[in-house]
């Protein structure tokens, strides 16, 4: 049986976390539980900058319980294992994406999917079966039951390998489940962010010819010459727009913000798929003129099971695929997530965490 909240040894933990809808990150120390015999300590070096930190932090979905630190992409070395850890040992490098815990019993958990369970425990904005709460990987250190950590491969680099643990899963996660991955189909990416770069890199690992619809026409010569994509399509070319209707046999759709969906149902050809991942705080709207008479599937996907995502980590070491980073401060995340408001970062912030938190704190 748990011990009730606060009677658990804890060790001493600090990050930095925002204390109201303001957003504002500031240094804070906590506590997190003393490593129990199924746990892996982990001294966190990398913490990828999701967008859905950007949704947490300023409460747009309205269920952040501040304080609260973000984070969930982390890498980090084992510095201390369990009794009954048998997958790691200490000093090994290790992965935690979105999720700490679940269940483990439900039909999901014996699926490998956990992430779809519902009793799932985010890594942060989450609280445990006992009550205490989880803080993220703005911070020095995390205890994780190792059922939730990750082997990183020796060959990814540690910084531009941390946002895989999501961005990275949540594209691969739907291109394997919807069949989206046959070489010489059409994808298209709409959003050209976080996970939108790391669609197009995947997807052209699995052979797809892949075009990039984006409201930034700014980013077309990179997302061409840098990120490998075929096509860029700026969605507020309207002549460009039409020419392409009907030419994508599907779509991942990583938009953060409220989009119109008809222009992309209108750019699937017949049966085409669309995959919506991105979470707005307010619904899309869903025409169903477009999906009616061209027999189309709309789709949503969470991240992924921990089998999937150390296999999606597995074959980003194996095709070289990593992302394109800013490398940032602990001290710079606010003006950070003010650019990742704005669409402004190439491709996705990484905090070094490890050489500049206990700097500032
Ligand atoms: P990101 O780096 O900010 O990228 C989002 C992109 O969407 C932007 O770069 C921009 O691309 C486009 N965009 C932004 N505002 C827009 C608007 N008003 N209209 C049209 N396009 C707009 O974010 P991310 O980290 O990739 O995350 C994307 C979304 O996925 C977020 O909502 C996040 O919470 C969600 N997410 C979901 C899961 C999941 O499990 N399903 C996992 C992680 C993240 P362009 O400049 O190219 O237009
Ligand atoms: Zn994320």
């Amino acid at each position: 049986m748990p011990k009730p909240a606060g009677e658990e040894k804890q060790q001493k933990a600090f990050g930095w976390a925002a204390t109201d809808e303001s957003g504002t990150l500031s240094p804070f120390h906590f506590s997190r539980r003393e490593n129990g015999d199924e746990d892996v300590t982990l001294k966190i070096l990398y913490c990828g900058v999701c967008h859905s930190d950007l949704h947490n932090l300023t409460n747009e979905w309205g269920f952040t319980s501040y304080p609260v630190v973000p984070g969930h992409e982390i890498v980090g070395v084992t510095t201390k294992v369990g009794k009954n850890v048998t997958k790691f040992k200490v000093g090994d490098g290790v992965g935690v994406g979105v999720m700490v815990g679940s269940c483990k019993t439900c039909e999901c958990c014996q699926q490998d999917l956990e992430n779809y369970c519902s009793q799932i425990i985010f890594t942060y904005n989450s609280h445990n079966p006992d009550g205490t709460k989880n803080y993220g990987g703005y911070s020095d250190m995390i205890v994780v039951d190792q059922r939730y950590v990750l082997r990183f491969p020796d060959s990814l680099p540690l910084d531009a390998g941390a946002p895989l643990l999501c961005a990275g899963i949540t594209v691969y996660s739907p291109m394997k489940y919807y069949g989206m991955t046959e070489a010489g189909k059409h994808l298209g990416v709409a959003g050209l962010g976080g996970l939108g770069h790391v669609a197009v890199k995947i997807a052209k690992a699995f052979g797809l010819k892949v075009t990039v619809i984006s409201t930034s026409p700014q980013k077309e010569s990179e997302a061409i010459n840098r990120l490998g994509a075929d096509a860029f399509l700026a969605s507020s070319d309207t002549a460009k727009m039409k020419s392409a209707i009907g030419s994508m046999d599907y779509i991942i759709d990583t938009v953060s913000a409220v989009h119109p969906l008809f222009p992309l149902l209108s750019l699937l050809k017949v049966n085409g798929k669309l995959v919506t991942l991105g979470l707005p705080n307010k619904p899309l709207e869903l025409p169903v003129f477009p999906l009616v008479s061209g027999r189309k599937l709309v789709g949503g996907s969470d991240f992924g099971g921990m089998k999937e995502t150390q296999e999606m980590l597995d074959f980003c070491a194996k095709h070289n695929i990593a992302a394109d980073i800013e490398l940032i401060r602990i001290d710079e995340i606010n003006s950070a997530m003010e650019r990742l408001a704005r669409s402004d970062v190439r491709y996705r912030f990484v905090i070094d965490v490890a050489n500049s938190l206990s700097a500032v704190g």
